[in-house]
């Protein structure tokens, strides 16, 4: 037996297929992006490139370097409910990845053309293009995968029409990549903007040349390194990472929660919550009861109506939140969660009740 998250990649039984949370998974740009940044974490990435054209229809493009796929492994991941990741319906109660059911890569070749290119540390790598039909070939490459998505949607008019502005739904493909490289400060990201051919007059719209950074964080594992790559230097100087560990009770059961992250100085503030980052095992999405919980824990220092800018990363037992609740899994059912609630906000209170807040304001820059 394979141990989760490594070995084959193979059809999941239709017990398996039945129990998990079917739906749409890929109904914009940003759910493209997060299936594949989650893919490339689950890979054990250290590093993440994300390129986006225009709103991300006309490309997509996440290349990481993580351990990559054999040649029967590219060509099966691209079918529907083919998965490394995950053995049996008892699995799913205890699951560790990011993926579990093996749908996005098909998912997303359906939605528009696919192009896999990845090395599994072998001699040569594999590409795998599913336009209609699947072709797969020999190619050069590193270790590591390259994803690459074109025409989303070109050929699903309902879909396209929902999309909003080019510029709100690129804002909600960088705030995705923000809040992975937020949860995730061990690995080095990288989001570049290139505008789209209809904007522009000539040239190729994904040559790379008119690439604008968006971002990049250095991979150190430090969360102020994360901050000072999203942010700047004004909020990562002014600000208090942390860590904490709790028990909490439920049912006679104890479960360890951890909490750790980075504070902003209350000083400096948002008019809403969009700055309070939360993950729940390494699964970055935000969550109002996080959110509240971390406000909570600021009390008073906030003045009235504002919101601090925060990263908030919760780890409990897999068994004690389940992720299979939602299509795309941007919510989690906590078991306990006024406890967890609870965790939080206290961890936040004595994190910035010990932290001199005095002094972290005299060295900011
Ligand atoms: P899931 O993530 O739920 O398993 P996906 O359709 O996202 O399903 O991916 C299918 C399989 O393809 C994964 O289980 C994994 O084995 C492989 N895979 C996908 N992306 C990558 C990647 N970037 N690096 C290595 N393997 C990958
Ligand atoms: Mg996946």
């Amino acid at each position: 037996e394979a141990e989760a998250g490594t070995g084959r990649v193979r059809p999941l039984d239709e017990e398996t297929v039945a129990s998990i949370a079917a739906g749409e998974v890929v109904t914009r740009p940003e759910d493209v992006v997060v299936e594949l940044v989650e893919n490339a974490l689950d890979a054990g990435a250290s590093r993440i490139e994300v390129t986006v054209v225009g709103d991300g229809t006309p490309l997509l493009r996440v290349r990481d370097d993580g351990r990559g796929m054999s040649e029967a492994d590219a060509a099966r991941a691209v079918d529907r409910h083919t998965t490394s990741k995950l053995g049996d319906a008892d699995d799913l109660r205890t699951v560790s990845t990011l993926g579990f059911r093996g749908e996005a890569l098909p998912s997303i070749a359906a939605a528009g053309t696919l192009e896999l290119v990845t090395n599994d540390g072998g001699a040569r790598g594999t590409r795998v293009l599913v336009d209609g039909e699947k072709r797969v070939e020999p190619a050069g490459r590193a270790r590591g995968t390259t994803v690459e998505v074109r025409d989303l949607f070109a050929e699903m008019p309902a879909r396209r029409r929902s999309l909003a502005s080019s510029r709100a739904e690129f804002a909600r493909v960088s705030d995705a990549v923000s809040r992975y490289a937020l949860a995730r400060p061990d690995v080095a990201f990288s989001l570049v903007h290139e505008a789209a051919e209809a904007d522009e007059s000539g040239g190729g719209a994904s040559d790379g040349r008119r690439g604008r950074e968006v971002f990049c964080t250095s991979g150190s594992g430090d969360y102020a390194d994360a901050v000072l790559g999203v942010y700047d230097r004004d909020v990562a100087g002014r600000s208090t990472t942390f860590e904490s560990e709790r028990t909490v009770e439920d049912d006679g059961e104890s479960a360890t929660v951890r909490v750790e992250g980075l504070l902003a100085h209350p000083s400096v503030t948002r008019a809403r919550r969009d700055h309070v980052y939360t993950a729940v095992n390494g699964r970055a999405f935000p969550s109002e009861a996080l959110r509240r919980a971390v406000v909570a824990g600021y009390g008073d220092l906030l003045p009235d109506g504002r919101a601090p800018v925060a990263v908030v990363s919760v780890s409990l037992p897999a068994h004690w939140c389940d992720h299979n609740v939602h299509p795309a899994k941007r919510e989690v059912r906590l078991r306990a969660h006024r406890a967890v609630e609870r965790a939080v906000r206290e961890s936040v209170r004595d994190a910035l009740s010990t932290a001199d807040l005095r002094r972290s304001e005299e060295v900011a820059m």
